[in-house]
């Protein structure tokens, strides 16, 4: 057995550590900058709520609200500026997983200058400001991850920018911010985190750490995340959907993410769909497209949806895994099909093109597929076949 496990984030978790945010931050900065998105943390009182825990412990404030979904180069770059020329030594980050990846932008920008272009890629930062990470979404895990996802609109390309620098320094991962979650979010969100875990599951980069948490968060997203969806402020789903995430985030962490992500990037550029619904658009296709190269994994997974398999053929079981995603997903009253989000038939070609040439994914996913494999996971992703 050989493996690398990287987690350099001290996690906080439980329903209330928010409380802790002005401690913890305290021994890290004395001038920070907050970065948030543009309403929800205003509308939920949270953002309030950790400028108020960060002025008890006598830290300097600089507010940057700025933050859009899918968040773009020009925003970080203007949020670096505001974190420069206000000689912040911190940033917190309060948010889903855009105010969290523009932070993490941002920390780098602030730090060590330049444009974002220069640090796209693998391990090409050399600095950056500390980061207090404060997830109000249960999905992208990016409170753990060394990853930046940041959207380059006139390229119309996603760009990662990855590096352990660019672990937050610490997690405070409090459910109780999440129960704000209106039900369609709290569905799409708790789908990344379970396209996460399955992904992570089949990724070439597995290992043996990896799989015992992305076990545990394909289980817990399949039992809770419709309690949570049903019932807004059922706690202890909450605190599940949210634990389930975190493990998620520390799974891609190692293993990436997947083909899901890549393809599903493509839906996001070209038609706003929210991250965690396109990837729940593509997952069962993909994992059906995946399943002759990892059968056995396949059956774990269906299991772990709480498929009972064991009278099946092996094909018959592995196919269980990717209808069992799907019906969560009715059930938590997603779109079916992705023609219900904007994809058209006759853009297909193009958008299959445009994935294969960002060659992402490539080197963890467990099937390589060809341009024409490519546009038939769209296809029956657009017909809602799998
Ligand atoms: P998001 O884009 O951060 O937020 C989606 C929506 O939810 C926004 O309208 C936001 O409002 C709202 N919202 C957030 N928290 C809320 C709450 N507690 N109550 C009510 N509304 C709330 O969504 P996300 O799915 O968390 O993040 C998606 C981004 O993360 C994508 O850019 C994706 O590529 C990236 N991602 C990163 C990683 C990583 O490892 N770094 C992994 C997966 C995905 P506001 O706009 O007002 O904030
Ligand atoms: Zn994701």
């Amino acid at each position: 057995m050989k493996f690398d496990f990287l987690s350099s984030t001290f996690v906080r978790f439980g329903s209330g550590v928010l409380e802790t945010t002005g401690q913890e931050a305290c021994e890290i900065g004395r001038n920070a900058l907050l970065v948030t998105g543009r309403s929800s943390a205003k509308k939920s009182g949270s953002l309030k709520k950790v400028e108020e825990l960060l002025k008890r412990e006598n830290l300097e404030i600089v507010l940057f609200d700025q933050v859009e979904q899918n968040p773009s180069v020009e925003t970080v770059e203007a949020g670096a500026g505001v974190a420069r020329e206000a000689g912040c030594d911190l940033v917190v980050a309060l948010g889903g997983g855009s105010p969290l990846d523009a932070a993490k932008g941002i920390a780098v920008l602030a730090a060590q200058g330049g444009s974002l272009e220069d640090y796209i890629g693998v391990d090409k930062v050399e600095q950056a400001l500390p980061l207090v990470a404060i997830p109000t979404t249960a999905g992208t895990g990016s409170e753990v991850t060394k990853y930046a996802i940041i959207t380059d609109w006139k390229t119309k390309q996603k760009r990662t920018v990855a590096s352990p620098l660019l672990c937050p320094r610490t997690a405070i991962v409090d459910p109780l911010l999440t129960v704000t979650m209106p039900k369609q979010i709290t569905a799409n969100t708790g789908m990344d985190a379970l396209s996460h875990a399955i992904e992570g599951y089949l990724s070439l980069k597995s290992q043996p750490i990896t799989d015992l948490l992305a076990i545990e968060s394909i289980w817990t997203v399949a039992k809770y995340l419709p309690r949570a969806v049903g019932q807004p402020e059922d706690l202890e789903a909450r605190e599940r959907v949210m634990y389930a995430s975190l493990l998620a985030g520390l799974v891609i962490n190692q293993t990436r993410t997947g083909m899901i992500h890549g393809l599903g990037y493509e839906l996001t550029l070209n038609y706003q769909v929210p991250h965690g619904l396109a990837n729940t658009l593509l997952m069962p296709q993909v994992m059906e497209f995946n399943r002759i190269s990892c059968p056995e994994k396949t059956i774990q997974i269906a299991r772990a949806l709480g498929e009972n398999v064991e009278s099946l053929s092996t094909r018959e079981a592995g196919r269980r895994a990717a209808f069992a995603v799907r019906e969560l997903a009715v059930d938590l009253g997603m779109p079916e099909n992705a023609a219900k989000v904007g994809l058209k038939l006759e853009d297909i070609k193009g958008i299959a093109q445009s994935f294969i040439q960002t060659k992402r994914s490539f080197g963890v996913t467990p099937r390589y597929p060809d341009i024409n494999e490519v546009e038939t996971i769209y296809l029956k992703s657009f017909r809602g076949e799998i």
